[in-house]
């Protein structure tokens, strides 16, 4: 019984997120989860422990802006989202960086 596959880096299982407006992907830190919540509606979830239907964003403005305005969040949800809502996530994407996303 010898193994004689080439052994490689030990592969640990970190999950992966994908954002949900340009498909990137990265372990959980590096996206921005929002959850929706009933009663309240959408709300980032900066802990990631919140229990809901959750999203994945990066934290970069043009994923929120389109992701917002294309109502791509709100299908990922599977939920209506009020243009209140709308809004004050928009001001949470304010304070990230406007970057194009990369390939
Ligand atoms: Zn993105």
């Amino acid at each position: 019984m010898t193994k004689d596959k080439p052994s490689t880096a030990p592969v640990k299982h970190i999950p992966q997120r994908t954002c949900i407006n340009c498909r990137k992907t990265g372990v959980k830190r590096e996206l921005v989860r929002l959850v929706i919540v009933s009663g309240t509606g959408v709300e980032v979830d900066p802990t990631g422990k919140k229990t809901g239907r959750g999203a994945y964003l990066c934290p970069n403005r043009v994923c929120w802006d389109n992701a917002l305005k294309t109502g791509r969040l709100a299908q990922a949800l599977r939920a209506n989202i009020s243009s209140d809502n709308i809004a004050r996530l928009q001001n949470n994407a304010a304070i990230f960086k406007n970057e194009k996303s990369q390939a």
